[in-house]
């Protein structure tokens, strides 16, 4: 007989989670049966497939309390997050607008866009977090210049799950001109009332971190004065209100869009079975002596980011993974050994940076054998 050992724990819903089965079906429908165009007016499978599109973008502008119209889709947010910031510069130079306001702390999906505005003349100010790993609005506030154009703020930060205060943010910014984008990428349809603040004008998602497809995200726009001047990357056919050209991946649109509802639906009940499961982690783990990288009072449900003093992540990592699948950050960047910009934001020694580990959840996860996490943790002292 042989011991086949069980599959580790999965703990990374933050870098992705499966697709619920309820939102394959939906897929699987606009693959292979309604498979039309959405562009295609002159017949059935294109009006049907139009009305697939039409219902995704209200199941997802539910999430934000928004008009169905204000759904653009895109490849995921990193597609959003280039949109939102390079789409809206060529009004903001017209207008003789320089200066942007934004973390230190975002995805490279926004700092890098942010590097290539600076090439391009931009003046851009990356505001620091405090220790726990929070922007306050107040230094928002004192950032604004009369030609700042846009304040580009993450709602969650995706290594330490620390949230930001928006609704604090939209209120410093209720007299200025700014546009705000928020990249909610990891608290969309998790953690939805600040989004609808109508003072937020434009937000990324993706559709993988919610149970739905991977490669379909939105940028949501909504129809302000701050929004007129947004401008395609690309061009070449009319889809998106001309903001994103390309024939639509109806089958994605339809499974983000579920995807959408279903967290809607379940969005107290999922918060309360990961809040549940961040107590435990933090009970079970907390004998081995470790430091939480973010004020956990200030996180969201389902992320924790710990060190572990004299354990290096890398070595963590390989001594858990047949317990865990845990990682050192965020996905695009695991693979490079550099210390996280975002702990070195929060001015985390070096040493306590390269201990760090990223563990987050889902509200179905089963609980790993924490005892056999301890044990392998307690010999690597
Ligand atoms: N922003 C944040 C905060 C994220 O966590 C991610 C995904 N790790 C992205 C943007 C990019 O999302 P995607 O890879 O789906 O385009």
């Amino acid at each position: 007989m042989t011991n086949i050992a069980p599959e580790p724990v999965y703990l990374d819903f933050a870098a992705s989670t499966p697709v619920d089965p309820a939102v394959i079906d939906v897929v699987v429908h606009y693959m292979g049966v309604a498979f039309g165009n959405a562009g295609s007016r002159t017949h059935r499978y294109g009006t049907e497939a139009a009305r697939a599109v039409r219902h995704a973008r209200e199941q997802i502008a539910a999430v934000v309390a928004t008009d169905w119209d204000s759904v653009l889709f895109t490849s995921g947010a990193t597609e959003s997050n280039n949109l939102a910031l390079r789409g809206l510069a060529e009004e903001a130079k017209k207008n003789g607008k320089r200066h942007v306001i934004s973390t230190a702390i975002e995805h490279k999906s926004v700092l890098e866009p942010l590097e290539r505005l600076q090439h391009a003349g931009f003046e851009i100010t990356l505001l620091s977090p405090d220790t726990s790993g929070a922007i306050s609005a107040e230094s928002v506030r004192a950032a604004l210049r009369s030609d700042t154009w846009l304040v580009s703020i993450m709602h969650a930060n995706n290594e330490t799950g620390v949230i930001q205060p928006i609704d604090d943010i939209c209120d410093a910014l209720t007299d200025h001109l700014a546009a705000l984008h928020v990249d909610a990428a990891q608290t969309f349809g998790k953690l939805n009332k600040p989004l609808r603040n109508p003072r937020i004008d434009l937000i990324s998602a993706s559709g993988h971190k919610i149970y739905g497809p991977k490669g379909i995200g939105t940028l949501i726009v909504r129809n302000t004065e701050r929004t007129i001047g947004l401008r395609p990357l690309m061009v070449g056919g009319g889809q998106e209100r001309k903001l994103r050209p390309g024939t639509l991946p109806v089958s994605q649109c339809a499974g983000f869009g579920k995807a959408a509802e279903l967290a809607l639906l379940e969005e107290s009940e999922r918060r309360n079975k990961c809040l549940n499961f961040k107590s435990r982690l933090l009970d079970e783990l907390s004998p081995l002596g470790i430091t939480i990288n973010g004020d956990p009072h200030k996180s969201l449900p389902n992320i924790i980011n710990l060190s572990i003093a004299n354990i290096d992540s890398e070595a963590l990592m390989i001594a858990l993974r047949d317990l865990v699948a845990i990682s050192n950050g965020a996905a695009c960047t695991s693979t490079s050994y550099e210390a996280s910009h975002v702990l070195r934001a929060m001015r985390l020694p070096d040493e306590a940076a390269s201990c760090a580990t990223r563990w987050s959840w889902s509200h179905n996860t089963r609980d790993p054998d924490w005892i056999g996490i301890r044990r392998i943790i307690t010999r690597l002292f």
